[in-house]
């Protein structure tokens, strides 16, 4: 049969297609440079090859809260944990996330007991900014799901600033 010629049905064949033109929807313009493009390459490839999980399922954000893992802190109180990316896309570029994922792995599933975090996540953003000296301007993502090219399924602020940012975002 002429599409099982190389041992690959139709269906996996659309579904290689589907996530290759996700990930090329992805892929910067011309303009950018050749390492921005790898690093966008790897990160919209890791997002895409990530699997949600389920609820329960630890991360490395996890790790990081209990301090198994060290990274930069800027920001801790009892509910919200804050640290700098490892792969920064701005000259700052911090991470917001609740201690208590509460089955947040992203924000569509959120629900209504989680409106209270929520607004914490978004309020430590803007205390943040304040402390990082962001007072031109900032951006705030939340990436969600594979298209949203999330890689990490515990719900998290990007705080990004430092930099002019462009609209639309890639
Ligand atoms: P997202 O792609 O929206 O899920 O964002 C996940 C972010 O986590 C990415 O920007 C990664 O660079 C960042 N990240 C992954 N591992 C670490 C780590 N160990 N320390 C700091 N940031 C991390």
């Amino acid at each position: 049969m002429k599409g099982l010629k190389n041992g690959m049905s139709s269906v996996s064949r659309r579904n290689i297609t589907q996530r290759l033109v996700v990930f090329a929807s992805h892929l910067p313009s011309s303009s950018s440079s050749s390492s921005d493009s790898t690093s966008m390459a790897s990160e919209k490839q890791a997002a895409l090859a990530t699997a949600p999980s389920d609820a329960d399922a630890p991360t490395i954000f996890d790790k990081i809260i209990n301090k198994e893992i060290p990274s930069n802190v800027v920001y801790e109180d009892d509910k919200v944990f804050a640290f700098r990316d490892i792969n920064p896309q701005a000259p700052t570029h911090i991470l917001i996330i609740p201690k208590v994922k509460d089955g947040l792995t992203g924000l569509s599933k959120a629900e209504e007991r989680h409106f209270e975090i929520l607004g914490r996540l978004l309020y430590t953003a803007k205390l943040i900014a304040k402390q990082e000296g962001l007072d031109d301007g900032f951006r705030v993502v939340i990436n969600d799901g594979p298209k949203g090219c999330q890689s990490v399924y515990h719900i998290h602020v990007h705080l990004l600033g430092g930099r002019q940012m462009n609209w639309p975002p890639g």
